[in-house]
């Protein structure tokens, strides 16, 4: 069995980066596990709330300058990080492994995805620009200029280490603004990996700082006056009672994504091979690590007689268990491997608790992911198989709750309107998707349910670079996204100009 060469040699110390320098923390030290191997593989500090201030002073003191830079000089930049990434992409995606565990082609995936990020923000020049209008009166013209705002905070979750903070940073840069990042200190790796790319790339120093910590440095950056604004990625309670009110109480900018429980229907005329293999990826792909990660299965019986119905859900589950069953659990770096471990032990006991509570409530259990053969000779600890629910009803806690785990729960419903109306009584409002042939039915969905990522026979809707990262209700909790246009407007102020030519 080959494994991938592991790219973190010995277990180092992590260091900030801060204005250009490479720095140690006072903070504790946190071991980062490797979470199939359970290793440690690096410890990270929990930084004091002043070095995260020392950040924010270097990003203020390099703001005059980068807002002077040419948006096109600036891009240049952002060019010559997309080609180092490039030429480091494999590297960064096996830290992403063993930061984090998922498979060496999800962090493959990963890293491709953040490069589009640094690709689409390099035409900042077409993206930032303004617009006018002659003659708004006689003789006067009015127009309007975008100009950065100042030293931003970026706080990313663990499930996308890699990928999630670059839905902001990259356009903050371009716009012209100056960064201080926290990753999440479980997997800090690849973050700390891609300012050393910057570095290589030309950025001046204190305009991409990133500060490893907790709770202390959130709050000191909340409550900081020269952080303009804050981009948070992670759970709804912290996005909700902290950072989305943090951010108020302070006046700052906020864009705030938090968790997911998302539907995907199938209707009678759907392609099951094609919905099942995309079932597979959505459901337990990043072992259901995912905002995006399908966890409700509704087979519709619109058209169908009860019997018909009922014979049509045996033919749905049958496929979706067997698929699941050949999924190849175990070490990421392992390109075998189709399903990774969970980030570490104390996630698998989460979802084992979800387990034990939908057999509690009565759903039946018909593929028990802790009974799993596991590839390779690791420690089972924070491994999971995938595990799938039938005979459960929208009411359960494993059909209402974020497991964030590898669970599926295959629900029914006798028609399109009711299944729409289970999406609508949960909470959140990622993403949800449709399997269907019919034109009428994917075009009723789409128009009427309220997720901000619509699936039309696609099962993980992952937005393009180019477009906003949306998200409704509990899931965004304010109105801005990450990705695309919509961060050119959160991280630039509009501003009006109006002249009178004698
Ligand atoms: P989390 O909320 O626990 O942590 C996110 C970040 O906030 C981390 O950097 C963490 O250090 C910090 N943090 C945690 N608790 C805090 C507190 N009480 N006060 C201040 N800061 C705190 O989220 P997570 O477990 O890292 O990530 C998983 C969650 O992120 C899931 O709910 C998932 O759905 C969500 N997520 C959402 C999206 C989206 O686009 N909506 C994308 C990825 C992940």
């Amino acid at each position: 069995m080959a494994i991938l060469e592991n790219p973190i040699t010995g277990i180092p110390t992590l260091k900030n980066y801060i204005d250009g320098e490479w720095v140690a923390s006072r903070g504790e030290l946190v071991d980062v596990v490797n979470p199939a191997t359970l290793e440690t593989v690096a410890r990270v500090p929990i930084s004091p709330a002043d070095e995260f201030d020392a950040a924010v002073r270097a990003a203020q003191a390099a703001f005059d300058d980068w807002r002077r830079t040419p948006p096109l000089a600036r891009a240049r930049c952002l060019f010559r990080l997309k080609e180092l990434m490039e030429a480091h992409f494999e590297e960064l995606s096996r830290i992403q492994t063993v930061e984090h565990g998922k498979t060496i082609d999800e962090s493959r995936g990963e890293t491709r995805r953040g490069i589009e990020m640094v690709e689409v923000a390099t035409g900042i020049c077409s993206l930032m620009m303004g617009n006018n209008l002659e003659d708004v009166a006689s003789g006067i013209d009015e127009y309007l200029i975008r100009q950065p705002l100042g030293v931003f905070g970026i706080i990313g979750p663990y499930n996308f280490p890699c990928m999630v903070p670059l839905w902001f940073i990259p356009f903050a840069l371009a716009t012209g603004n100056t960064v201080v990042v926290k990753p999440s200190s479980e997997d800090p790796l690849s973050q700390l990996k891609l300012v050393e790319l910057a570095e290589e790339a030309g950025f001046p120093e204190g305009v991409w700082n990133v500060v490893n910590g907790g709770r202390s440095v959130v709050s000191a950056m909340l409550a900081h006056p020269d952080i303009k604004g804050v981009c948070f990625v992670g759970s709804t309670p912290v996005a909700k009672e902290v950072i989305y009110p943090g951010c108020g109480r302070t006046g700052k900018r906020v864009i705030a994504q938090g968790g997911a429980k998302n539907f995907g229907l199938v209707m009678p005329d759907a392609d099951l091979p094609k919905t099942i293999a995309g079932c597979m990826t959505s459901f337990f792909g990043n072992a259901g690590q995912r905002c995006l990660a399908n966890s409700n299965l509704v087979v519709v019986g619109e058209g169908l007689s009860a019997s018909e119905h009922e014979a049509y859900y045996q033919e749905v589950v049958e496929a979706f268990v067997a698929a699941a069953r050949q999924i190849t659990v175990g070490y990421g770096l392992d390109e075998a491997v189709q399903m990774g471990p969970l980030r570490d032990p104390g996630k698998k006991a989460n979802v084992e608790r979800y387990i034990a509570q939908g057999v509690a409530e009565g759903a039946t259990l018909c593929l028990d992911g802790r009974a799993f053969t596991l590839r390779g000779d690791y420690p089972r600890d924070a491994f999971l198989g995938p595990s799938v629910f039938v005979d459960a009803t929208p009411e359960m806690t494993i059909a209402r709750e974020e497991i964030f785990g590898p669970v599926a729960t295959i629900l029914k419903a006798r028609s399109l309107d009711e299944g729409i109306a289970m999406i609508h009584a949960s909470p959140f409002g990622n993403a949800a998707s449709i399997f269907t042939g019919s034109g009428k039915w994917a075009r009723e969905f789409q128009y009427r349910v309220q997720c901000g990522n619509i699936g039309i026979n696609i099962g993980l809707v992952a937005p393009m670079a180019f477009f906003p990262f949306s998200g409704m209700k509990d899931s965004n909790i304010g109105w801005m996204h990450g990705q695309g246009q919509d961060t050119i407007r959160f991280f630039t102020e509009s501003k009006v100009v109006i002249q009178r030519w004698f």
